[in-house]
């Protein structure tokens, strides 16, 4: 206990937002005034993705929110165009596959963003799809693919477009309405810095229409996006909504509405950028050629030392718990998780001084001090 945990996600949880869990409890089935706090913190959430369509909350943490995405659109033999540059990008085959729909991959390399060129030479030759999927910030590579250019063009071809934005939400502009996105899908742990166990999501007209038409039901209940209609009229949820993690969550809003949301992302921009510069003029390597994400930086471990013998040196000499990365990537990358409440001078300043201090113990020479390198472009 008491290690410092500085991770993309989850994130460093705020005082007031701890103490905000703690603030009542009650039966948030029976007491009607929960449901105009529900509503109205799913509002505050809209105003910050930019968007008209209905948010809701599910208790679940991020996951449910993809599967139920797929879950709710996907019918036995539907194609599903899966956007894949990424670990989460493909990762999202599974979750078709489960729901019998037919998987076709867009797939590019996992070091650059999604080329809107290649994808629309693809969708040229072959478009019959009923929905595609979409990675905002494929966050264990830290890649950052271009909504406002994708998803509009699936909308072109009548594709719907399910947008993972666990990872991205609140730390990189999301403007739904404008990009044409049908389904958003959020996390409470990571940019968004409360607690881990909710699903943010927001369902656009054609996305509840064609749930509406399906020509068979959705399979199971939880992962059924149909369910929420209405609850607010009829005040009844479809299952008791874990007010705390929604008290939470609503004071994050909150903070970020405090601060306003283009300083956050302006505060998340100015980190990430001098992170950046500080570790390729210290001599380290970026994963990424392009396309960098403002939430996390990927960082390329020497092999000789080791991400994963890097990340448990620093857990057992200084006390602060890092991520490397997942699969293949996982003995390969540290990365550096400054979104949400991390994105702040006092955090990122004294990971990277852990970071210098841990690659030193290691037998790594870096060029200058790492501090001092994002001192230089940070002011
Ligand atoms: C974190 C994350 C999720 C949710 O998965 P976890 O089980 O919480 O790790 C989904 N998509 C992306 C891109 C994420 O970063």
């Amino acid at each position: 206990m008491n290690k410092f945990v500085y991770t993309p996600g989850p994130t460093i949880v705020r005082e007031n937002v701890r103490l905000a869990m703690a603030k009542y409890a009650t039966n948030p089935d029976l007491d009607y005034e929960f449901y105009d706090f529900y509503k109205n913190t799913c509002k505050k959430i809209g105003s910050i993705i930019n968007t008209k369509n209905p948010v809701y909350i599910l208790g679940g943490e991020g996951i449910l929110g993809l599967e139920a995405a797929c879950a709710s659109l996907t019918e036995e033999g539907d194609r599903v165009l899966v956007i894949d540059n990424g670990i989460f990008g493909r990762g999202f085959d599974d979750f078709v596959k489960m729901y019998k729909g037919e998987v076709v991959y867009f797939s590019q390399a996992y070091d650059e963003p999604i080329d809107i060129k290649y994808l629309k030479a693809f969708l040229e030759k072959d478009s019959n799809f009923k929905y595609a999927t979409i990675v905002h910030c494929d966050t264990p590579t830290g890649v950052l693919n271009d909504l406002s250019q994708i998803c509009p063009l699936l909308k072109e071809y009548n594709i719907l477009t399910v947008v993972d934005s666990v990872s991205g939400m609140v730390g990189e502009e999301i403007r739904v309405d404008d990009w044409k996105i049908d389904i958003v899908l959020g996390g409470s742990q990571k940019a968004i810095s409360s607690p881990a166990g909710l699903t943010v999501v927001t369902l656009s007209e054609d996305a509840v229409n064609t749930i509406k038409q399906r020509k068979e039901p959705v399979t199971g209940f939880y992962c059924n996006l149909g369910i929420w209609e209405n609850y607010y009229e009829k005040k009844c949820f479809p299952y008791t909504m874990p007010i705390n993690d929604i008290l939470a969550l609503d004071r994050a809003i909150d903070n970020v509405l405090d601060e306003k949301i283009e300083n956050v992302l302006n505060r998340h921009k100015k980190i990430a950028i001098a992170t950046r510069n500080a570790i390729k003029e210290y001599g380290l390597e970026l994963y990424l050629k392009e396309g960098y994400s403002n939430t996390v930086t990927s960082v390329k471990i020497p092999k000789n030392i080791g991400a994963l013998n890097l990340k448990d040196h620093i857990l057992n000499k200084y006390n602060v718990l890092l991520a490397t990365s997942l699969g293949e990537y996982e003995d390969k990358i540290l990365r550096i998780g400054h979104m949400g409440e991390n994105a702040k001078l006092e955090y990122i300043i004294y990971v990277l001084n852990v970071i210098e201090n841990g690659l030193s113990d290691l037998g790594f020479k870096g060029n200058g001090k790492l501090v001092e390198l994002f001192n230089k472009y940070y002011f």
